[in-house]
């Protein structure tokens, strides 16, 4: 278990009279990683999320977070924990400054100097109402509650979703050099694939509820690829092996969607003869596609 800041097994989430939201996941974050959790809307990411921080009950499986577990532990996992949950409600009425003063002595390990630091760089107005600030702004309010007091572990839910661009980028850049300032675990999830790819060390893609790949992101780009064949006359009709995942044909060229991919795909590929092959690499965005969209091979 030391390895893992969070393992599930058979993570079952069985909302009323509905099908399963999360379906037998068997998730494992290792530590000191960034892990990027993406799915489509309504992929099952903050159901998971709300069972890993003991706001959910789950129907059945085994989660653990830095070892304990969210049914029985939920308050000192909320200790130890950064989390930045899917629009984060705070008290609007109060000030930045109030918010925080109010929720520090929740935290015997909150971090003045760091609040201060993040309250500078964040460019947070200390004297603005909650009420009044910019999603960007709430957003890093809600990022600096979660640094402060300085966890282990950072669970952020979506944190990006509703925000423009630009502030998105900052938002990141925030993250990001946290993250290599203070060497910690943060799993991460979102629909908006290019940000994941820009922070991701390990990759889990959820759909429908079910994991459908977890792997480093380096080992997957290594492992999926696009095969570009083109052929002289018609393209053989019996193009097709274990590794492949989808094939789209126009005239006289083949584009197949490999997994798995090594050298030895190139040469069964080299007996139907085509006139050219070319390996394209994938991005982190058409591999998820890939994975989620509804094509299948024909
Ligand atoms: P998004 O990216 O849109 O936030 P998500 O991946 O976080 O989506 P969830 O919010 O976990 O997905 O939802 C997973 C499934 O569970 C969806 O089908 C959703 O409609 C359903 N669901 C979520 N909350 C409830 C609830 N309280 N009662 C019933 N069904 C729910």
């Amino acid at each position: 278990m030391a390895d893992f800041v969070i393992e599930t097994e058979g993570l079952t989430k069985k909302y009323i009279h509905n099908k399963e939201a999360v379906s037998s996941l068997d998730l494992k974050v290792p530590k000191g990683s960034v892990y990027v959790f993406i799915g489509r809307n309504g992929a099952g990411k903050t159901t998971t999320i709300r069972i890993l921080m003991g706001l959910l009950q789950k129907t059945d499986g085994k989660a653990e977070v830095l070892g304990m577990n969210p049914d029985k532990d939920p308050v000192p996992i909320k200790k130890r924990v950064g989390y930045v949950a899917d629009n984060q409600k705070m008290y609007d009425w109060m000030t930045v400054e109030e918010t925080i003063n109010f929720c520090s002595p929740f935290y015997p390990t909150w971090n003045n100097a760091l609040s201060e630091d993040l309250l500078k760089r964040f460019e947070l107005p200390r004297t603005a109402k909650v009420k009044d600030l910019s999603r960007g702004m709430n957003g890093k309010l809600a990022l600096l509650l979660a640094l402060a007091h300085q966890p282990e572990l950072l669970i952020l839910d979506d944190p990006t979703s509703g925000l423009d661009p630009v502030v998105r980028r900052e938002f990141l850049q925030g993250i990001i050099e946290v993250i290599h300032q203070e060497a910690k675990t943060v799993f991460f999830s979102t629909h908006i694939i290019t940000e994941a790819e820009q922070i991701a060390d390990y990759v889990g893609i959820i759909e429908e509820g079910k994991l459908m790949l977890s792997q480093p992101l380096d080992k997957l780009k290594d492992s999926m690829k696009q095969i570009r064949l083109i052929f002289e006359d018609k393209i053989p009709n019996t193009i097709s092996f274990p590794e492949l995942l989808k094939k789209e044909m126009l005239g006289h060229e083949v584009v197949l969607t490999v997994k798995d991919y090594t050298p030895d795909v190139l040469k069964k590929l080299d007996e139907f003869n085509p006139k050219s092959t070319e390996v394209l690499d994938f991005t982190l965005e058409d591999i998820f596609v890939s994975l989620v969209g509804k094509e299948k091979t024909t």
